[in-house]
């Protein structure tokens, strides 16, 4: 947490209402836990909590004064206005980085971003729901487990023994550690900027730092034979090291990379570049970057791919390297497969994907009481079991505390519904926000994450987060929003994302039920439309009111 953006708590309402409060605690958490607050950025090198600070103020303003009656207009994280609406309709509504199809590329957004006319959200930076590295940590979590059932031991394994390569210790690649040292894995991070693996090493993401790349070796070797987890940070950069490790033939059992490679100005670091060089070139000769970034990419995905062929699992973890990489002419930078498909899509297409709860109050106790109560609901659920009883040993709280866990269709509302009724029996200090990740089932086209290769060829079809946020609106969700994507996600992504509050009240208990029903319904139906038995069966099984035709 930054000492000058310090995390919410207490009880106290500055606002006219828990809604109204809820998100603006919400929208001071992703400060206080981002990466380059001072500048609003929160994660993924641009994704911003608002578009400057006179916007932050206005829109901190009007959630202050606004009563049940409005609802906030956002646009790229700039206040437009209130509307009068009325207490079942959201509190905040938002549209982040949505350009015209012909004009979604990155010089189209950069210049606009230059002119200050649009600022990126990420996924959930600009929505306000970002808590931290734990945000993707179970998702990574799960990848590794499902790794070491399906090459390394089949059911019930874990990856002691094996050596996970991977890059990048920002926001999100923050997880990589910690995740990898609870599925036992000996896992080396690479990160150029030692700041950033500080940080993660002082929060309790990152076991060790490495002096150099021999000492990493030799720990992730004596971590291997004594088949214990061991996470080790690399200050080096990655399109050094992965092709170095490949001259030197150290081949890992699983390599991947979470650096920020899709924005090739503002997130990858080409090697050969001091970090200063590379903040001043970002104003200076942007071009040049782009162009040095991509021929580093290019080594790195390279370097990816001897290991692959040297028999390491390799997969990509949602940052568009394999994209930067086949444009620098790796024409087969696509045979390294996305996570999603690989590992979680049968998940997906259950509508089980990365649900959060955040303890608006601050008090850590609350996520405790809220981690029984998940154990209590859903004893056969051995994925949610297995993650809360090892989260509440391992992960770290950061700012607001909080908690992800994979749940699906029913079992969402089903714990939210109980959380509310908890705050209204006084088991809780307060409310509590419920949201997901913009990567959920309904929630997001992604053609190179997200949806690549659906079964149906549906990849590209956005329709899907537009028809989710409208129901969403629909639904009396709190705050619901369309991102797009920025930088180098430009054209490449839509989604939509949502935060309910829940304060104990009765109109709480109908918002909930009403609007994570809607949400994973549609979750559902999206994958039952492409074709996935997985959400035939779900559909069928949970009373899902889809539509076949013939
Ligand atoms: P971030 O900007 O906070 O951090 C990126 C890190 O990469 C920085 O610490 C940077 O110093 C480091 N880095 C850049 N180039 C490097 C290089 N060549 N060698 C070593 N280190 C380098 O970004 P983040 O929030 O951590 O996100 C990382 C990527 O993951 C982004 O592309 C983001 O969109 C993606 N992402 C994926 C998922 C998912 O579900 N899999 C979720 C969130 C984000």
């Amino acid at each position: 947490m930054n000492p000058r953006f310090p995390a919410p708590g207490g009880t106290t309402l500055r606002c006219r209402g828990w809604r109204q409060e809820g998100l603006l605690r919400l929208l001071e958490n992703v400060l206080s836990v981002g990466e380059d607050p001072d500048n609003l950025v929160v994660y993924a090198a641009l994704g911003k909590a608002a578009r400057n600070w006179a916007a932050h103020d206005g829109i901190v303003q009007a959630l202050r004064t606004m009563s049940d009656e409005d609802t906030l207009i956002v646009q790229s994280g700039k206040p437009i206005g209130l509307v009068r609406t009325g207490p079942q309709a959201p509190v905040v509504i938002m549209a982040n980085c949505n350009l015209v199809g012909q004009w979604a590329r990155a010089e189209v957004f950069y210049e606009l971003e230059k002119k200050g006319l649009i600022c990126w959200g990420g996924l959930t930076a600009g929505a306000w729901q970002y808590i931290g590295s734990q945000g993707v940590i179970q998702g990574t979590y799960e990848i590794l487990m499902r790794i070491a059932e399906r090459h390394f031991g089949g059911p019930g394994s874990d990856l002691a023994g094996r050596f996970v390569l991977t890059a990048g210790l920002g926001g999100m690649g923050g997880s990589q550690p910690l995740a990898g040292r609870m599925a036992n894995a000996a896992i080396l991070c690479v990160e150029v900027d030692p700041a950033r693996a500080e940080k993660r090493r002082a929060i309790g993401y990152l076991d060790r730092v490495a002096p150099d790349l021999d000492t990493a070796l030799t720990l992730i070797e004596q971590a291997k034979a004594q088949r214990h987890g061991l996470s080790v940070g690399l200050i080096a950069n990655a399109a050094d090291v992965y092709p170095e490790l490949v001259r030197r033939g150290v081949t890992p059992d699983v390599v991947t990379d979470q650096t920020a490679a899709h924005d090739l100005i503002h997130g990858y670091v080409p090697a050969g570049f001091a970090l200063d060089e590379v903040r001043a070139l970002r104003t200076s000769d942007p071009e040049r970057l782009m162009a040095a970034s991509r021929d580093s990419i290019v080594a790195h995905v390279t370097a990816m791919l001897a290991m692959k062929e040297r028999g390491a699992v390799a997969f990509d973890n949602g940052n568009l390297i394999r994209t930067h990489a086949k444009a620098g002419g790796v024409a087969d930078a696509f045979s390294i497969p996305i996570f999603t498909e690989a590992y979680l899509r049968p998940l997906f297409a259950r509508a089980i994907g990365p649900f959060r709860w955040m303890a608006l109050s601050g008090e850590a106790e609350d996520i405790a009481r809220i981690d029984d109560a998940v154990l209590e609901l859903f004893p056969d659920d051995a994925i949610v079991t297995n993650w809360i009883r090892l989260a509440r040993a391992h992960v770290p709280f950061e700012g607001l505390p909080a908690r992800i866990a994979w749940l699906g269709h029913g079992a969402r509302t089903e714990l939210a519904l109980r959380v509310n009724a908890m705050v209204r029996d006084g088991a809780l200090t307060g409310p509590v926000a419920f949201s997901r990740d913009h990567l959920d089932a309904g929630a997001m086209a992604h053609p190179n994450i997200m949806t690549e290769n659906m079964k149906d060829g549906s990849d590209a079809i956005a329709d899907w987060p537009l028809l989710d946020a409208m129901t969403l609106c629909a639904s009396q969700a709190d705050l619901v929003t369309v991102h797009s994507g920025g930088g180098g996600y430009a054209g490449y992504m839509t989604s939509a994302g949502v935060t309910l509050i829940a304060d104990g009240s009765e109109a709480a208990e109908a918002r909930l039920r009403t609007a994570l029903t809607n949400d994973t319904s549609l979750g559902v139906m999206r994958y039952a439309d492409a074709g996935y038995d997985e959400a035939l069966d779900e559909a069928a099984a949970k009373g899902i009111r889809r539509i076949a035709l013939g």
